[in-house]
């Protein structure tokens, strides 16, 4: 029985490496999602960063961009180089296995923050998923669960219950506008009492994770972090 799970096992990574070769988001080198040297040259965070917020002295806390609802964060960097070519192949260019370059990363990114007890993807609008024909949310949040061994919560436990316009281009105040009431909680018994850490591909403005925040605390989570591959960090002149 074994051996013939892994023979299914071994046909899908087969038919999966067919369907998207892989190769590096970063120089289109074949074989591999991610080279060593593109991994050289923008290594993902490490510490010592901010505790809260995740971010590596260098770039400043960015705890203000954090709402409220949310105890920390985390991601593997800023949205640059094969950070954000490896989030836009997952999300626009049906590169679904991708995700599995992105898990043990992210596995090692929330090892400092306290383990959580259930992952939460954030869900997209069942229009939008039926137009993209998944969420990358939640596959990223399935390569977490098996680098970390942490469990994914029940789908359809969190909703996204109204269809935002695209959020790309707006300000901040007026994304946080726009998805007030977004999401609800169909099990709050599911969430009651639970550390939950919220999974999603890019952090931008922080409004995704607030609104989310504020809905699974109102469900009765007693903690919420989220981590994101990657977070939008414009630098100042400055600090260049
Ligand atoms: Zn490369
Ligand atoms: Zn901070």
């Amino acid at each position: 029985m074994i051996a013939l799970q892994r023979y299914v096992a071994a046909g899908a990574d087969a038919l999966r490496d067919l369907a998207w070769p892989r190769r590096c988001s970063g120089c289109g080198y074949r074989g591999t999602w991610l080279c060593d040297a593109c991994l050289d040259a923008t290594p993902v965070w490490t510490p010592p960063w901010c505790k809260r917020c995740g971010v590596p002295k260098e770039f400043g806390c960015h705890c203000h961009e954090l709402s409220p609802a949310i105890y920390g964060a985390r991601a593997l960097g800023r949205h640059v180089e094969w950070i954000q070519r490896g989030v836009h192949l997952l999300k626009y260019r049906d590169e679904m296995a991708r995700a599995e370059c992105f898990g043990p990363l992210l596995a090692v990114a929330i090892a400092d923050l306290q383990r959580p007890d259930l992952i939460v993807p954030v869900p997209l609008h069942p229009n939008r998923e039926l137009e993209r024909g998944y969420n990358q949310a939640t596959l990223i949040a399935g390569a977490i669960s098996r680098a970390a061994g942490l469990p994914v919560i029940e789908p359809r436990t969190v909703v996204r219950s109204l269809d935002t316009p695209h959020q790309t281009g707006l300000a901040a105040h007026e994304r946080q506008k726009n998805l007030v009431g977004a999401f609800a909680v169909t099990k709050p018994e599911a969430i009651a009492g639970k550390h939950v850490l919220v999974v999603d591909d890019v952090l931008t403005s922080g409004a995704t994770s607030a609104e989310i925040g504020r809905a699974l605390r109102r469900a009765g989570a007693v903690r919420v972090d989220i981590v994101t591959v990657s977070r939008a960090i414009n630098l100042k002149p400055t600090t260049r």
